[in-house]
């Protein structure tokens, strides 16, 4: 522990350095009594070559642009309500199934409460990193009520999801490591692996035929590091979930360790809400699953849960945790309230399924192509991108907001509506959405 931190202050000093060179230099550079050969001439008299302009893809970027004065512009619309299920978007009354609020937790009392009283005990924020001084008791009590919800020894919270994946990928996939991913993992996971110094495979989606195939083959060819996979456990897109029993079982014979990240099941899979292992009855067989707080726990953050050692090592080696503040204390707040709920009402998950049945079911029979769905998040493949978001504005302007999906997101030809459900939309919101689909899909020729 010592240790590390003093690479840490090594590492900073070093930096600071090397910031302190950098700006001696520029103060140098055109200083009357200082003159530098050149040092006034621009780039290309120096050189002889002209650089281009950085920015200049910026000032040719017009394709937002373009989608607006179409008037199918989807992107940034302004929630001017609590982002519940129903919603006022650009002073509009909307029907919201575009959310990842699945618990229907973002605006129950008492997660509002919680967040609300932390705020006055701890103030707005915890201005440095969990590392140093941004620790607070919240944040361990958050901690142990994880691990102890996700049946594992321990838990560690970061700032963000997105940060959660960086920091952990990263740190654990050394220089002389493997580590694969699923074609359709989300960017998070994509921008670990780029991160880490290790070799990254790509497998294809969900086809763990292929997984081995890849693995054997690194293995086959001299690969003598650790090796790790990570995979979503419900693909955020299509809502389709990891054939983990395969996939712990091809693991398992190579020794790859592996890691879920469990988004978009936390809260709605598995008996207690556990996620995709407790799914699977595959707790034991997972290394590190990770969460986000952004979804069933209506909150902002993210975490990994592990055995005890893992977590040590990563809380004192990722970059992500160490070098960015923690989550402000009504976040953490809010997440041990709305833990408190999950754990006593799980009729709300029951009812999140029944939801996500019925509208899996509902869009099937009217003739949409709903993809590989398994889960609360039901797609609706549409094709091209221009006609998604012109089903989009549609669905829209009759009041049901959702969320159009593109390439590169999804492969190109591919476009779609992805509508998500929550515990509590109620049969009249879905009634409704269904209805105005169906009339939607009949003028767009999607379905007869
Ligand atoms: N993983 C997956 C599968 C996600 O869908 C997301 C968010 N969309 C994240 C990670 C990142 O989580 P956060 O929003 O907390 O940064």
């Amino acid at each position: 522990m010592r240790r590390v931190t003093f690479n840490y202050l090594v590492l900073a000093r070093g930096q600071a350095a090397k910031i302190l060179t950098i700006v001696l230099k520029s103060a140098l550079i055109g200083c009357p009594q200082n003159p530098e050969k050149g040092a006034d001439l621009p780039p290309e008299e120096k050189t002889g070559v002209k650089c281009p302009d950085l920015f200049e893809k910026c000032f040719q970027y017009t394709t937002p642009q373009d989608i607006r004065n179409l008037g199918i512009y989807p992107y940034f619309r302004p929630v001017q309500s609590a982002p519940g299920n129903e919603v006022v978007i650009d002073g509009k009354e909307c029907i919201m199934i575009g959310s990842n609020n699945y618990l229907g937790l973002v605006n129950h009392p008492k997660v509002k409460e919680a967040a609300a009283a932390a705020a006055l005990k701890y103030g707005s924020g915890c201005t440095g990193s969990r590392f140093l001084n941004g620790t607070l008791d919240l944040h361990i009590e958050l901690e142990h009520r994880l691990a102890k919800f996700m049946q594992r020894e321990a838990a560690l919270v970061f700032s963000t999801g997105f940060q959660t994946n960086l920091g952990t990928i990263s740190t654990l996939v050394g220089k002389s490591d493997a580590v694969f991913i699923d074609r359709q993992d989300h960017a998070c996971i994509v921008d670990g692996t780029r991160l880490s110094y290790g070799k990254i495979y790509k497998f294809a989606h969900n086809d763990i035929d292929d997984y081995e195939r890849v693995v054997k083959n690194v293995v086959n060819n001299g690969h003598r590091g650790g090796m790790l996979v990570v995979v979503d456990g419900v693909f955020s897109m299509e809502g389709d979930i990891i054939d983990l029993p395969r996939l712990v079982e091809v693991s398992q014979r190579y020794d790859v360790r592996v890691m879920v990240d469990d988004a978009h099941s936390v809260g709605v899979l598995g008996e207690t809400g556990a996620g995709t292992a407790e799914h699977f009855g595959l707790l034991d067989k997972v290394d590190i699953t990770m969460g986000t707080f952004s979804k069933s726990f209506a909150s902002l953050g993210g975490f990994i849960v592990a055995d005890a050692a893992v977590i040590e090592w990563v809380k004192h080696t990722a970059r992500a945790l160490i070098f960015s503040a923690s989550i402000p204390p009504s976040n953490a707040a809010a997440v041990l309230a709305a833990l408190d709920i999950i754990e006593t009402e799980p009729e709300r998950r029951e009812h999140l399924w029944k939801n996500a049945h019925r509208m899996k079911r509902e869009f099937a029979g009217l003739g949409f192509d709903v993809g590989r769905t398994e889960t609360p998040i039901v797609p609706i493949v549409i094709g091209g991108d221009i006609e998604a978001f012109e089903f989009w504005k549609a669905l829209f302007d009759r009041g049901v907001f959702t969320n159009p999906v593109v390439s590169p997101a999804v492969p190109p030809g591919q476009a779609m509506i992805r509508t998500s459900y929550t515990a509590t939309h109620t049969d009249e919101h879905l009634d409704r959405v269904v209805e105005i689909v169906a009339q939607v899909g009949r003028e767009k020729g999607l379905i007869s």
